[in-house]
């Protein structure tokens, strides 16, 4: 049996005739920057988000950016980043000669430690960047928290959360002062190529980042600050328009394969706890948990349907590589995010940072294995890849 990490092809089928006929629009109007279709997905996405701003980006890595920009980040100033996330959640900070500020991970929920953050606070830090990693929330409560207290801004890292929702039912990205999200196609909403969107209940911020995205231009041709060329194609706003209404429903099905790998790899005697941080006999694999599940009242009301949407599912074994290399052999995708935290990496060796101080990442780094957890999986795939598993463990 093959099982690949992703099948976009798989899922392309299911919505090829909308999808065909949106592309076809924007390819007989011509009009390929900046279309309507933007500013109709800026529109459904503050609807989806229940937010007041959303401006459509060249990708997520560029909401990042233009996050920082429009928050008048300079040379110099220090923003507090997990170590332990895609690059561009510290790229983007570095790339506007400011400062990452690394902080070690939470081990169950592979989010930012929020008792870290803190004591990493100087006179020089502007904001935080809380990573939503692999689709769950960070802990906002006490991030907001902190912000408040040393007047921070915060970014939230949405790029693999649309639609997650943190335990109060708020959804990710429009807690903090701008939310990132990114359309790579390998995320739950993905586009057909790169795009990304920042979202803001601020009407100073939303303006900024919205001529920020067209080199700070306004009017045409006056420039007041300096952005970048920041914008999103109309072929993508329209792909996303069109898988947009799917989202929950594909979200909802990746909660369910989650439920199920959980099940079958107790079932097989891998494991037998949830969210657990060390390796014994019955915990060969330590599972992920989601964090926050809804109450009984959220759950009648349907207040807290997203508390993870898994754009990612990963499991953390002992001997990772040999594993990853038996599943490769045996058709099945997987992959290792992230082999190499940020504080560990070349280009931010200059920071001087003690490996040390992050155990957490440092773990994660060398025992996480991301298992094939795509909406259009099936039970029977899925039965394959802990089998498979089972059979490399013996
Ligand atoms: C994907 C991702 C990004 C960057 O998004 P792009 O659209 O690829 O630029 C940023 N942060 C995290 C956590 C991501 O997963």
């Amino acid at each position: 049996m093959k099982v690949p990490l992703l099948d976009l092809k798989g899922q392309y089928q299911t919505i090829k005739k909308e999808v065909d006929e949106a592309v076809q629009k924007v390819i007989d109007s011509q009009y390929f920057i900046m279309g309507p279709d933007v500013a109709k997905l800026e529109e459904e996405i503050c609807n989806y988000l229940n937010c007041q701003f959303a401006v459509g980006v060249s990708s997520g890595t560029d909401a990042l950016l233009l996050a920082l920009m429009a928050l008048d980040i300079e040379p110099g100033d220090e923003v507090i980043v997990p170590t332990y996330s895609f690059f561009a959640t510290a790229g983007v900070v570095a790339r506007l000669n400011a400062k990452p500020v690394f902080v070690d991970i939470d081990p169950v929920s592979f989010n930012i430690d929020t008792t870290q953050i803190e004591k990493k606070i100087t006179s020089k830090t502007k904001a935080i960047i809380p990573v939503h990693l692999y689709g769950q929330s960070a802990d906002m409560s006490p991030i907001m928290q902190i912000a408040r207290k040393y007047s921070l801004f915060v970014i939230e890292d949405a790029a693999q959360a649309i639609g997650t929702q943190y335990k109060d039912g708020r959804f990710v990205g429009t807690i903090g002062d701008i939310g990132c999200f990114s359309f790579f196609p390998s995320k739950n909403l993905g586009g057909f190529g790169d795009g990304g969107i920042v979202t803001t209940n601020n009407p100073n911020l939303a303006h900024k980042m919205k001529i920020m995205r067209v080199h700070g231009m306004e009017p045409k041709y006056y420039h007041k600050v300096i952005g970048g060329n920041f914008r999103l194609d109309s072929i993508q706003a329209a792909v996303l328009r069109v898988k947009l209404p799917h989202l929950d429903k594909w979200s909802d099905k990746r909660r369910k394969n989650s439920a199920l790998y959980t099940k079958y790899l107790m079932e097989a005697g891998l494991a037998n706890e949830e969210g657990r941080t060390i390796f014994d006999d019955n915990n060969k694999v330590l599972l992920p948990k989601a964090l926050y599940k809804p109450n009984e009242e959220q759950i009648k009301n349907g207040l807290l349907k997203n508390y993870h949407i898994y754009n990612q599912f990963v499991i953390r074994v002992d001997k990772r590589d040999e594993l990853l290399e038996y599943l490769k052999k045996k058709d099945i995708g997987c992959e290792v995010y992230y082999p190499v935290p940020f504080h560990r990496q070349e280009c931010f060796a200059y920071l001087d940072c003690k490996d040390v101080d992050y155990p957490h990442s440092n773990f994660a780094a060398k025992h996480s294995i991301a298992l094939p957890i795509y909406p259009e999986l099936t039970d029977e795939q899925i039965k394959y890849v802990v089998d498979t598993i089972a059979k490399f463990m013996k």
